[in-house]
């Protein structure tokens, strides 16, 4: 079985921090990088225990966050920034049989999440499909859901884990880190959380093969409806290709294929 592993930062045990952990200029952004990475490294360990063959990591946070000689020999990497367009990269994983998420947090707005935020922390306040808030999770999972790969495992922060269980009740999450707030949190020690990840992404990829999950789809036409938080950036959206103004701070982009719509 072939496994796509999108990673990112900011639910990581240990990771708690924008400004320090987060940021390629943050004092412990080395640190964290290695932690996300033995997180990585324990999920590929917990996919090849399951019986993966083969494993793709995409590392999906802004700047980058793996750190390369870390990482997990039998894995390959998809990194560098900026990134390649989405059709050029998908090439080498549309036939991958499951995708999983490491180190994630909720969408933004989430009150008790730590380092909620959906894609830029500075600029965007909401995004919305037909109506319903939506994160990263559920982007990821609509996108590759498409290509008919469902998401199956998800480890990161507490409210992270639920917006995965909200989305597709049959996957099974790693919770490490529970939200106190945007700035704090409550950790699992980083020997437990790879322990976890490893323990709980090893009885996913087992509990697929026996009862296979369905890829997340969502009946089409679609509706992006994405807000700012300032005007200025509305103005921006709205200059471009298929944007309609819909307030002040708010845009909207319309389709019927999930693909086109879900990163606008
Ligand atoms: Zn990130």
């Amino acid at each position: 079985m072939k496994i796509f592993m999108c990673t990112d930062i900011e639910g990581v045990a240990g990771v708690v921090s924008f400004s320090e952990q987060a940021y390629p200029d943050g004092r412990y952004y080395d640190a964290a990088k290695k932690l996300l990475t033995a997180e990585i490294n324990a999920a590929a360990d917990g996919l090849f225990d399951a019986g993966a063959t083969e494993i793709m990591v995409l590392d999906g946070h802004g700047p980058g966050a793996v750190h390369f000689e870390d990482l997990h020999q039998e894995v390959k990497l998809i990194h560098g920034r900026p990134t390649s367009p989405r059709y050029v990269r998908d090439r080498f994983i549309e036939d991958f049989d499951a995708c999983v998420m490491v180190g994630q947090h909720a969408m933004a707005g989430i009150q008790t999440s730590n380092m909620n935020h959906t894609q830029s922390s500075k600029v965007i306040d909401y995004y919305k499909l037909n109506g319903k808030l939506i994160g990263e999770i559920a982007q990821f999972a609509l996108y590759h859901g498409d290509f008919g790969i469902p998401l199956i495992f998800l480890s990161g922060e507490a409210d992270a884990c639920d917006e995965a269980e909200a989305l597709i009740p049959e996957i099974t999450t790693a919770n490490v880190k529970q939200g106190l707030s945007r700035g704090s949190a409550i950790s699992i020690s980083a020997q437990k959380s790879r322990a976890l990840i490893r323990k709980k992404i090893a009885e996913s990829l087992l509990k697929h093969k026996a009862n296979p999950i369905a890829p997340l789809k969502w009946e089409a036409p679609y509706v992006l409806e994405k807000r700012f938080f300032h005007t200025s950036e509305a103005d921006a959206a709205e200059s471009l290709p298929g944007y309609e103004r819909i307030d002040s701070q708010t845009v909207q982009f319309k389709g019927n294929d999930i693909r086109e719509v879900i990163y606008r």
